[in-house]
């Protein structure tokens, strides 16, 4: 069967936009403000021969205590049934806090896990993506959702290492 690929990540970090890029639909909501995407939403891609199954989420906020239960929920039967994660973040803003909390979520479910840094395009890709190497998921991989930068690149990773 199809492997499937969770997007999680903070809200607005472009996991939406990358959705619509990799099922090549319009159909996941691309918004400038946090929490839209309240239901898993699911499509379907493919690299060369080889399809998969992709699921945006809502997004996890990394503030615990603020945390919106059905958006953890949500998140979490994401990574469930995940067999592996893009975890997004943003190369514009570099590291935040919420970013390393997200980072110790994920690494519970002992998925595979890729780090993907997004709105790289126009920017130094080693410079945006050092940063993220402290999230100690391995070595995070600059893309750019909206112009499509690395984002195949990114897919082989993970169909590869499948
Ligand atoms: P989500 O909340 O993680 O699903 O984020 P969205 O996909 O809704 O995107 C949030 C905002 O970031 C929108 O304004 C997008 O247009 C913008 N965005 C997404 N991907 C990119 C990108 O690769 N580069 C830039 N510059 N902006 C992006
Ligand atoms: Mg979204």
């Amino acid at each position: 069967s199809k492997p499937v690929i969770a997007l999680v990540g903070r809200p607005n970090v472009g996991k939406s936009t990358l959705f619509n890029r990799l099922t090549r639909s319009r159909d996941a909501i691309v918004a400038d403000y946090p929490g839209l995407t309240r239901d898993r939403q699911y499509g379907t891609g493919r690299l060369g021969n080889s399809p998969y199954i992709v699921v945006d989420t809502g997004g996890l906020s990394g503030e615990i205590e603020g945390v919106d239960p059905l958006m953890a929920d949500q998140v979490r039967a994401a990574l469930e049934e995940a067999d592996a994660v893009l975890f997004l973040v943003d190369g514009r803003q570099g590291i935040v806090p919420a970013d390393e909390v997200i980072a110790n979520y994920i690494r519970q479910f002992d998925k595979p896990v890729y780090v993907l840094v997004n709105k790289a395009e126009g920017c130094d890709h080693s410079m945006v993506a050092s940063d993220f190497f402290q999230l100690g998921l391995g070595e995070p991989l600059a893309i750019s959702s909206a112009h499509g930068d690395n984002v195949a690149v990114a897919i082989e990773h993970v169909l590869s290492a499948l």
